[in-house]
């Protein structure tokens, strides 16, 4: 089997092939860094990082490239209205996003930045200029010649023929020859950044900065291009008319688009007051994992429903992922091996492949992965999980986790790292107590907690327990919780 991905462009369900042997490139837009992220970016760019995961997995090298968009009309009035210079002004939120990024467990891409590459935009825009796809208008704006090129909607399934002439298809408000056509280049107002160059003074619109930068990065043609569905109409769009008018090759093969998420059932809005910045779950004490967990739950083209009696699910899912992966790691198993539990992580491992081939179903890979840990936890209490078995089980736990990132318990400095940040910007009063307690548990280091369980048995032993209660009790404010077990005893951070 293969992987199958739906393809926007051609609205089915492919076979994806890359162009050139095992080699994958790929590029997704990025975020406007002129505010923190919120969950609905995360969810996208989890959703990416899911599919890049799932390639690398596959054996494909991947080149995955992200643009950050550090300049448009929003920067340009927050900045202004802070009295800072847009790089000063988006070099805090790039920062914040690339730092929230790596809290989830993304792995970078590729950054480009839009400021970066200024004089190559102007470039391509005169390029299309010569070949009559762009034109100038009086006060030195550019526009895209939507007439030109009569593919236009071939992604969004638009039909412009039939769209009567004044319709908008742009916001911006700058004198065209047709409503439709969009921006390339905009001339620069009073106050505003903007850029000398060949074309003249201006900054770039914001589509043309992903059609030079990806074209740069990845060549003229390549495998597939990645983001939130809000993006297919009009960015999507206008990169491909922008791109194939230059070249006259197809753009990108394969379009990867990310349905929206919702919060509580509804759009998420700062108005409705369920707008969430991954910093304000973090300050209400959730873990990144947490959090992640939730994010990857839901295949990317179905519609995810973000709650909080959702996202405690997930804890609950990640604290079982790792109390098993724990107890298969550290007990003691009778010798030999049971040929039913090698059979049991061989068919998990294949029911969490063939649904992530599956235009990555998610939901099913997690299914599996449960249904191994439910399985594999009643051989253990009956004793019918020998010492052979752990490998091919733990490794069956490691594939899942090269796609899901939430193993590793190193939630404790990253909530750290967020707190230490609020109290940097004056908003003490939104750290709650759930992620004092978290924090606590990490100043005992793990050695630290061994010592003191070490210290809390041999107490216990010479039945005192007025010691032993006192050591638990300690550990207990540190958040960390203390289990007997027929295996001897465990512990976890809350
Ligand atoms: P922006 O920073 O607004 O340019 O968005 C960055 C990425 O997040 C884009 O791929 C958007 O499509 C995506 N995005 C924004 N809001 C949501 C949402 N509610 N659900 C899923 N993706 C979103
Ligand atoms: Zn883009």
């Amino acid at each position: 089997m293969a992987l199958r991905l739906y393809n926007t462009l051609s609205a089915k369900v492919e076979e994806f092939r890359p162009i050139e042997d095992n080699q994958v490139r790929m590029y997704a837009c990025g975020p406007t860094v002129y505010d923190y992220g919120h969950i609905g970016n995360f969810r996208t760019f989890v959703a990416v990082d899911v599919l890049r995961r799932f390639l690398r997995q596959s054996e494909f090298n991947v080149r995955h490239v992200m643009n950050i968009t550090d300049v448009d009309d929003k920067i340009i009035r927050n900045a202004a209205r802070d009295g800072v210079g847009v790089k000063q002004y988006t070099a805090k939120y790039e920062k914040a996003f690339l730092e929230d990024a790596a809290a989830l467990n993304i792995e970078q891409p590729i950054l480009a930045r839009a400021t970066d590459h200024i004089p190559e935009m102007a470039k391509f825009i005169a390029e299309l200029a010569r070949k009559g796809f762009a034109y100038r208008a009086e006060d030195g704006s550019y526009y895209f010649r939507i007439a030109k090129f009569p593919a236009y909607g071939k992604l969004s399934k638009k039909d412009f023929a039939g769209m009567e002439d004044g319709a908008r298809v742009d916001v911006d408000e700058y004198d065209k020859d047709n409503a439709r056509d969009f921006a390339l280049w905009k001339a620069p107002k009073p106050g505003e950044a903007s850029w000398e160059t060949s074309i003249g003074p201006g900054r770039p619109g914001w589509h043309i900065e992903c059609s030079v930068m990806s074209m740069e990065e990845l060549g003229e043609t390549f495998d597939l291009h990645a983001g939130g569905e809000d993006l297919i109409f009009p960015h999507h769009e206008n990169e491909i008319a922008q791109s194939e008018a230059l070249t006259g090759k197809p753009f990108a093969h394969f379009w990867f688009h990310a349905r929206f998420l919702l919060v509580e059932g509804e759009k998420m809005s700062k108005s409705l007051g369920n707008f969430f910045t991954l910093r304000d779950l973090v300050l209400k004490g959730h873990k990144p994992s947490s959090i992640r967990f939730l994010l990857a739950s839901v295949p990317y083209r179905n519609q995810l429903n973000f709650t909080f009696d959702g996202l405690k699910q997930a804890a609950t899912s990640v604290d079982r992922l790792r109390n098993f992966r724990m107890r298969l790691a550290t007990s003691q198993f009778p010798a030999g091996a049971n040929p039913a539990m090698a059979e049991l992580a061989c068919e998990s491992g294949e029911r969490m492949k063939a649904g992530m081939e599956d235009d990555l179903n998610t939901a099913q890979a997690q299914a599996a992965i449960f249904d191994m840990v439910r399985a594999a936890n009643a051989a253990m209490d009956s004793g019918q999980l020998k010492k052979e078995d752990a490998a091919p089980l733990l490794a069956a736990l490691e594939k899942f986790d090269e796609i899901f990132a939430v193993l590793k318990d190193d939630d404790a400095p990253k909530m750290k790292a967020i707190y230490d940040w609020a109290k940097a910007e004056g908003r003490e009063k939104d750290v709650s107590q759930e992620l004092l307690d978290a924090i606590r548990a990490q100043q005992l280091s793990d050695a630290d907690i061994e010592t003191k369980i070490a210290e809390m048995e041999q107490a216990r032993r010479a039945r005192n327990f007025k010691l032993s209660d006192a050591i638990r009790a300690e550990l207990a404010a540190a958040g960390i919780l203390v289990e007997q077990t027929k295996e001897g005893v465990r512990w976890r951070r809350k």
